[in-house]
């Protein structure tokens, strides 16, 4: 594919979402290289509308393929939040720091054996002629009492990953691309590519 749109100004995401297409995609871009990209209001109540609005909005808006992604941590003992408002978690203007606060908060008498989460990624894929495509990917692991670890971004110091006994953020970026709901989710975009030039 010759060129793609990434509907995101999240230079964390930009940052995975270059490594994890490297090869497939001759030129991706991203809101910030154009003028008044589009500011997609997120009011779905499901990671796949969020993500399709996103992707719609780019893919009219550039003219070009666009994919956005919709992702968050769900808790099962918080019935499922943050959820879709994983990245408001604490107010709208809300930053990575007060989100994990309120995650810690929340979950303070979850005992141990209950703090069951997992991250979810829901990728859209709109062509400028109406195509759409969905793709799904998810991690499981468990909320930590206290942050873990320097790297990644989001809720990472505080999700243990199921397998591993390291926070997400104590994980390099070479190994959390290789197994996050994003490189899942993504992984499958990237099979559809192929599938697709051959
Ligand atoms: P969105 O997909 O940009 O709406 O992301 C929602 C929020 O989910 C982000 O602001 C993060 O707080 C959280 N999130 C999404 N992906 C990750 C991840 O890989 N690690 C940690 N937090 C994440």
């Amino acid at each position: 594919m010759k060129q793609l749109v990434v509907a995101t100004r999240n230079n964390g995401k930009i940052l995975e979402i270059n490594a994890l297409l490297a090869g497939l995609v001759d030129q991706i871009c991203c809101a910030a290289d154009f003028v008044d990209f589009p500011e997609t209001i997120e009011d779905g109540v499901t990671f796949e509308e969020n993500a399709l609005k996103k992707a719609r909005e780019a893919a009219v808006y550039t003219g070009l393929p666009a994919l956005a992604d919709d992702s968050g941590l769900t808790v099962a003992a918080l019935k499922g939040s943050p959820g879709v408002f994983s990245a408001r978690y604490a107010g709208v203007d809300a930053g990575d720091a007060a989100n994990n606060s309120r995650l810690l908060r929340e979950c303070l008498d979850v005992p141990d054996e209950l703090r069951q989460a997992a991250f979810v990624c829901v990728l859209a894929f709109v062509t400028p002629e109406g195509d759409e495509m969905l793709f799904t990917g998810s991690i499981g692991g468990k909320i930590l009492s206290a942050a873990r670890g320097e790297g990644g971004f989001g809720y990472d110091p505080l999700f243990l990953v199921d397998g591993y006994d390291r926070s997400m953020a104590e994980l390099t970026l070479a190994e959390k691309n290789s197994i996050s709901h994003r490189a899942q989710a993504f992984e499958k975009f990237r099979l559809f590519l192929c599938s697709d030039m051959s």
